[in-house]
């Protein structure tokens, strides 16, 4: 299990209206009548409410979504429910922040626990990717050339908090998922020589190598060391600047649990998501986004035997319910959990919801108006790009 449970920063108590904690009243009450209140709310609150449901959410929590997916599908689906005043977020703090920048005016986006933040959107801080910038620009790598073409693109993964998404969206960059990277890479190429992609370097490296980048012409930019640690020459001849972040679930797995489950079952397919290590990737058979994921599994032939690198929530579901005539396990044997989604229960889904029909709004998540508008560039590009 993992053991990250990040606090907000402050970009993210900046975008929170009101923070309010769990009422006591809502502890402890048995499944059954939290399943018959929720069902109840949300029958009262008809089409004024939609429930957008993360793929790595719980079963008692996910089974009451109208939609789920992974980020990016979610943030489509915002535009087909415009009747909704209410966009329940059964998910984490970037991606609520997302569906504020690309709801209209009249909704309001809620995220039934405010401590659902995400640990590898908390490794890039806006102050941090300035005093990137300004170093790219001084060492003569991000201007724009003569040419017109940008010195450097940068790129931000959707896990990222919005004052990240406008700082890419003002500088010309845009935002990816993993079901996009390897689109938005070769956008990003076709407009600069050099990609600037945070705050996941897994990500990062595992699209470009398979875009066909090699690993020599990429460099890890940290944070925390001066001038990102990086030699110059090597920054002048990388195609690639990865930010050194990471998801913490993620990076648990390894080729050791790869070599020893193919010793356990023979023939069996590992498919993992990319944000585990490049390694890994190479060691698996397959890799792509949690849609990705469930299309394989569910599309491959009855009887098949598949070990999955992915939150274990998703891996649970594929196994009883989305693909159930196949052999489904974690490639981790105890199961990569992310703490912070699972900090969204059927009890903060309940208290919203029972909220909502009196009228009264908590842990609304609005992104600020000085950020909106760069958010919304950055992110309209990401839909925009096939
Ligand atoms: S799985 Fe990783 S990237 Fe996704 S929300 Fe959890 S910590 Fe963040």
């Amino acid at each position: 299990m993992s053991s990250i449970i990040p606090l907000l920063t402050e970009v993210e108590k900046a975008g929170i209206a009101e923070r309010q904690a769990l009422p006591e009243r809502y502890l402890g009450l048995p499944d059954a009548e939290m399943d018959a209140r929720i069902t109840a709310a949300r029958g009262k609150l008809g089409n004024r409410l939609v429930i957008l449901g993360h793929h790595y959410q719980r079963d008692e929590v996910i089974k009451f979504a109208d939609y789920t997916g992974d980020s990016f599908r979610l943030a489509r689906q915002i535009a087909n429910r415009p009747e909704a005043a209410y966009i329940v977020f059964c998910g984490v703090h970037f991606m609520a922040e997302s569906a504020d920048v690309l709801c209209a005016p009249h909704q309001q986006v809620i995220l039934p626990d405010l401590a659902a933040g995400c640990s590898m959107a908390d490794m890039a801080e806006p102050d941090q990717l300035e005093s990137c910038w300004e170093a790219l620009n001084q060492m003569g790598v991000a201007p724009r050339r003569s040419s017109g073409q940008a010195g450097v693109v940068p790129v931000t993964y959707i896990n990222s908090a919005a004052s990240i998404k406008a700082f890419v969206g003002e500088r010309g960059g845009t935002v990816c998922t993993s079901s996009n990277a390897a689109a938005t890479l070769k956008w990003a190429f076709e407009r600069g020589e050099k990609v600037l992609f945070l705050p996941d370097q897994h990500l990062g490296r595992n699209t470009a190598y398979k875009l066909g980048i090699p690993l020599d012409e990429m460099v890890v930019w940290d944070p925390n060391e001066i001038v990102g640690g990086v030699d110059p020459d090597q920054l002048k001849r990388a195609k690639m600047i990865l930010w050194k972040g990471h998801c913490s679930v993620h990076t648990r797995f390894t080729v050791q649990q790869i070599e020893a489950i193919r010793r356990q079952h023979p023939g069996v397919r590992v498919i993992v998501h990319p944000e585990v290590p490049w390694d890994v990737v190479q060691a698996a058979d397959d890799s792509g986004s949690t849609e990705h994921i469930i299309k394989t599994v569910t599309n491959s032939p009855q009887g098949s035997v598949w070990a999955v690198g992915t939150e274990v929530h998703l891996v649970n579901r594929l196994a009883t319910d989305l693909a159930p005539d196949r052999t489904v396990v974690s490639l981790d044997r105890f199961g990569c959990l992310c703490s912070t989604m699972f900090r969204v229960s059927p009890n903060h889904l309940l208290w919203i919801l029972e909220e909502l029909v009196e009228g009264r709004v908590h842990n609304r998540i609005t992104v600020s108006d000085d950020q909106k508008h760069w958010t919304r560039v950055a992110l309209d590009r990401m839909l925009s790009i096939r």
